[in-house]
Parts: structure tokens; C-alpha cells; sequence
């Protein structure tokens, strides 16, 4: 439910967070309890619960939210070194927050292992 969504309330600016980036679609902030030195997250302004709710018109947001991801990399230096993305989806998948986001991480060699 988009009203009492977190995401939403942040898209909302009814919960504060530090935005590193905005635009009409998305928004990124950092994560409020970081895994790496820089774990960053793209979410899409719009209330989806995740992939299982994406449309075939959704096709060009992930691939903003992939693209904002690379900026943002370049941005924060991690390019060259590299760094992980994540979409955690529905239970299984690790997915805590009910609207569809996508993890930045990056700044340390991560574990191979997924999983
Ligand atoms: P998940 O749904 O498992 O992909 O993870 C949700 C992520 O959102 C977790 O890494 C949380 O630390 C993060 N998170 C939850 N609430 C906030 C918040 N208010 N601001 C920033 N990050 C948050
Ligand atoms: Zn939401």
C-alpha cells in the first residue's frame, strides 16, 4: 500500500533521507544501514512492489535505473574497481521493503558467492 510505503514517503519527502540524485522517475539515497562503503539505492518515484509488478512501459525505467547506477558508480569513483547491483525480489529473494529498488554496492571486493 503506497501510503504507508517507506519508499513512498521518501519519494514524498515525508520521511527524510540525503538524495544523491532525482529527477521525474527516481530518486537515490544511501542506504541506512550500509553493507559496503558505498551502498546506494535507485528507486523508482512510481509505487511497485517489485519485478512481478513491472509492465512491458516499465522497460525504459529499469534501464534508467540500470544507467543511474553506472553515474553513480562513476560518480562515487567505483567504476574501475567495480561494484554489485541487486534487486532483492519478493520473499525468497531477501526483499524487506515492498517497493521495487535496486542496490549500489560497491568500495570493497565483495564475496564471489551469491547466494
Ligand atoms: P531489501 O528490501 O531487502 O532489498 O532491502 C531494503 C533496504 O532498505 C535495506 O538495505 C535497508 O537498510 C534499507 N532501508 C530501509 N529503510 C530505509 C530508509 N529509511 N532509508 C534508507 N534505506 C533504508
Ligand atoms: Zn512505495
Amino acid at each position: 500500500m503506497a501510503d504507508e510505503c517507506i519508499f513512498c514517503k521518501i519519494v514524498r519527502k515525508e520521511m527524510p533521507s540525503q538524495p544523491i540524485y532525482e529527477d521525474h522517475d527516481l530518486v537515490a539515497f544511501p542506504d541506512i544501514r550500509p553493507v559496503a562503503p558505498v551502498h546506494v539505492l535507485i528507486v523508482p518515484k512510481e509505487h511497485m512492489v517489485n519485478l512481478n509488478d513491472v509492465g512491458k512501459n516499465d522497460a525504459g525505467l529499469l534501464g534508467k535505473m540500470l544507467r543511474l547506477s553506472a553515474k553513480i558508480a562513476n560518480d562515487k569513483g567505483i567504476a574501475e574497481s567495480g561494484y554489485r547491483i541487486v534487486i532483492n525480489n519478493g520473499d525468497d529473494g531477501g526483499q524487506i521493503v515492498p517497493h521495487l529498488h535496486l542496490h549500489l554496492i560497491g568500495g570493497k571486493a565483495l564475496d564471489p558467492k551469491m547466494g
